[in-house]
């Protein structure tokens, strides 16, 4: 039996300053695809517009794409520097004559387009050139453009979008090599994914149209089509294409905003992709199942909401230090600064009780500020209000009571609820002055928890610097 062809998948994104999230989520659908199949993943960075394709525009992507995890094979491929071989293959289409030299100039293709819009004519521009005799031609610049059928169908089977038909009527014959020698898009995107090797195309919608005139290219060079994948745009939640107005539209920013990675691709595999009824599951769930039959037709319609809730059930589930190294990283990123090795340990220590509940790094870094603030701990103006006379007078009274505990969970919640029961007190009249005296914050872990984590010492210093006078 012949060995199945190795999956060979690509992102081929055009530099434009960030990385959007709709790149992001072609891009993770590629990886998902081949990673799952053993194949192979490339990175070609469509930079053949030179204004836009600044260096910086390309580390955005390779920043975005490294944050995400979406590791590539090889090194990422410029566009821009094949454009000799590109040109070659313009030659070769030229001499098998299925491209011909057309020598209308911009001027005649815009005077014929705006007398055709005026006549209501098909703006379709047709080159006098196509057949036109080799002898006739003149000695001034041309371009290279394809000879496309005028007659009959092309159709494209798409693994998304079915069998797709166009008429090839509405075919023109697009400039392969334009007349200062440059190659368009379309021909530079097919030679590409042939000598990279690209056996399946999976990208946006948006270049579905593009799919019968780049298949021209393959028949008139012999070449095998890829197996094509259309997969529908990301919608706002309110139906309207992803935008600005919806929030955040470049994956740093969600980088920055602290949600995990791992969420981010969960997240963004659901976008537009499911199994069953699973919104939650892991990198290895998602690359066991993921495939084009559980891609869907309609646009998905972000939900940060969903995102939300997905990326903190990430960070419960993750493992303590792998949590710490993202939340370190986030910190450099955002610019904030490194704790100590020293404090590093504590919040691994701590991570248990921080990780739960906190949709996003800020949420659990918030959580874990009775582990980054320094004596005297400062309230807030909410902690505050929990530290009237009568609370630190409850807290005085406690002190002597933690300072005989024997410093573990059930010590700890064995020495709170004898004095609260001696006092006749609720639990809630002692830990809320507790965890204000603790952490100067109310959205904290258990106060228990916050005492294990600093030690004893650390709890009664905290503590005596609210009551004001140091016990003996
Ligand atoms: N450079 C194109 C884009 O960013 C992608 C081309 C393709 O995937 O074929 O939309």
């Amino acid at each position: 039996m012949a060995e199945a062809k190795q999956v060979v998948t690509r992102i081929a994104p055009s530099p434009t300053g960030f990385m959007h999230i709709g790149t992001a989520r072609t891009a993770l659908f590629n990886w998902l695809y081949a990673r799952g199949r053993g194949g192979k993943f490339l990175l070609r960075i469509e930079d053949t517009d030179r204004q836009r394709s600044t260096p910086e525009a390309t580390q955005a992507i390779l920043r975005g794409m490294a944050w995400l995890g979406l590791d590539h094979d090889g090194a990422a491929v410029s566009q821009f520097g094949r454009v000799e071989r590109h040109a070659e293959v313009a030659q070769e289409l030229l001499s098998r004559g299925a491209a011909y030299k057309c020598f209308s100039t911009q001027e005649e293709i815009a005077a014929f387009r705006e007398a055709a819009r005026t006549e209501g004519r098909s703006t379709l521009f047709r080159s006098p050139w196509r057949d036109a005799d080799p002898a006739t031609h003149p000695d001034a610049p041309y371009a290279l453009r394809i000879r496309a059928p005028r007659e009959g169908e092309t159709v494209i089977d798409d693994q998304v979008q079915g069998t797709v038909t166009f008429r090839n009527a509405d075919l023109d014959d697009m400039i392969l090599l334009r007349s200062d020698g440059t190659p368009t898009y379309m021909l530079a995107v097919v030679v590409d994914d042939v000598d990279m090797g690209v056996t399946h195309v999976i990208r946006g919608d948006d270049h579905l149209a593009n799919t019968p005139r780049q298949s021209l290219i393959y028949a008139a060079m012999g070449w095998d089509l890829p197996v094509y994948a259309h997969i529908p745009l990301i919608l706002g939640p309110d139906g309207k294409k992803l935008s600005k107005r919806h929030g955040a539209t470049g994956v740093e920013e969600y980088q920055k905003m602290g949600y995990p990675a791992a969420g981010m691709r969960n997240y963004l595999a659901r976008l537009g992709w499911s199994h069953g009824d699973d919104e939650f599951f892991t990198d290895a769930q998602a690359l066991d199942w993921f495939g084009f039959d559980g891609i869907n037709k309609a646009a998905a319609r972000f939900d940060f909401k969903k995102l939300e809730n997905l990326c903190g059930q990430h960070i419960a589930g993750a493992e303590d230090s792998d949590l710490l190294r993202e939340i370190l990283a986030f910190l450099k990123v955002t610019g904030a600064e490194i704790p100590t090795s020293e404090v590093q340990e504590l919040l691994l220590c701590g991570m248990y009780c921080l990780k739960e509940r906190a949709k996003t790094f800020p949420e659990l870094i918030e959580k874990a500020e009775f582990i980054l603030s320094d004596r005297p701990i400062e309230p807030d103006e909410k902690a505050a209000r929990s530290l009237d006379a009568e609370a630190r007078a409850i807290l005085g009274e406690l002190t002597p009571h933690l300072q005989n505990a024997s410093w573990s969970r059930n010590g700890l919640e064995d020495a709170v609820a004898r004095f609260a029961q001696d006092r006749d007190l609720k639990l809630g009249k002692i830990a809320q002055p507790l965890r204000a005296a603790l952490a100067g914050r109310t959205a904290t872990p258990s106060v228990f928890d916050m005492m294990l984590v600093i030690g004893q010492d650390e709890t009664l210093d905290r503590i005596r610097d609210i009551v004001g006078h140091p016990a003996t």
